[in-house]
């Protein structure tokens, strides 16, 4: 019924005989200042992470952009270090240095209890490795190319993109001539150095990720494989097998299906999955079983992954 709110009138001071009225009593004040104050001192410490920035004064926001310009001033004095350092060294005669600190690894693997498919691509690149680029920026996905030494403009192109949008560059040899690869370990050092440093020109990266030619196991090597990879660990690579063959180097051009087939048919429960595929010239139909194997892949939430210095390496033999 009749329960309107009567407005209660603010107190009256009388001073001097004259009214006095007040805008506010003066605790509300002090406690609304004192709130003010908290807001501003939370607001400004979320600015960066949250998306206050509209509410936030001018100031503040112009503080988070300083902070934002002195790391990226940081980071490239960094990189700028480390280049000027890598070309000193190559032009010391000893071929032993490398031009970047290899990554340090803690072994664990990265994402731990999620199912992670690792796609590599050996032996290019070539001009399948443009179209399968393609492929892997439609699906927004990444992967691993281990390269050997293909000069050419599209050849070079193409490994500076795989850099540029977020794929890992890693070495697989200058030849792939097993005769030379592993003709003695001093021949074998050489071709890794060489290629790390191959790639280093054309990228401007350094890449610590390496695959055998034949992969560890290989029966084809001259040298001791153990030497190798003792060399490997002592200059800080980290190198690769795998444990899915895509089977699409057995022959010239394995059929699509197959390819697709040999994949998904090895993709099971584990938590770590490295496939074994190639970007060669003449592996045309990998580059056409690669959409229906990521298909498979993101259907059955599986995280398709770049390979990264957290990445738990599969090796068949290690040492
Ligand atoms: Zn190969």
């Amino acid at each position: 019924g009749n329960l309107k709110m009567k407005r209660v009138k603010r107190p009256e001071l009388r001073l001097h005989g004259q009214k006095v009225r007040l805008k506010k009593k003066p605790v509300i004040l002090a406690v609304s200042v004192l709130v003010l104050i908290v807001l501003l001192v939370s607001v400004s410490v979320h600015a960066a992470s949250k998306k206050h920035t509209q509410k936030v004064s001018a100031g503040v926001a112009e503080e988070t952009a300083a902070a934002v310009e002195e790391t990226t001033v940081a980071e490239e004095k960094l990189s700028e270090e480390e280049t000027t350092t890598a070309e000193e060294e190559t032009t010391l005669p000893e071929v032993q240095t490398t031009t970047a600190a290899a990554p340090q690894t803690d072994g664990e693997g990265e994402y731990p209890g999620c199912k992670k498919v690792y796609l590599t691509f050996d032996d290019g690149p070539s001009p399948n490795t443009t179209r399968i680029l393609d492929i892997l920026d439609q699906y927004g996905v990444k992967a691993t190319f281990f390269t050997i030494c293909s000069p050419g403009e599209e050849n070079e192109e193409s490994l500076k993109r795989i850099v540029s949008s977020g794929n890992t560059l890693a070495i697989h040899s200058v030849s792939h001539e097993y005769s030379q690869v592993y003709a003695s370990i001093d021949s074998f050092k050489e071709d890794v150095l060489d290629m790390q440093q191959w790639l280093y020109e054309q990228t401007g990266v350094t890449t610590w990720f390496y695959r055998f030619p034949g992969g560890s196991s290989n029966k084809v090597a001259n040298c001791d494989i153990s030497d190798c990879i003792n060399f490997l660990n002592e200059q800080g690579f980290v190198y690769f097998d795998w444990n899915v063959s895509s089977g699409d180097a057995s022959a010239k051009c394995v059929d699509k299906d197959t390819i697709v087939q040999n994949v998904l048919s090895e993709i099971g429960s584990r938590e770590e999955y490295v496939v074994l595929m190639h970007d060669a010239g003449a592996k045309t139909t990998t580059v056409e079983a690669l959409p229906e194997i990521i298909e498979y892949l993101q259907a059955n939430d599986y995280m398709i992954l770049p390979i990264t210095a957290n990445t738990k390496p599969v090796q068949h033999r290690h040492s």
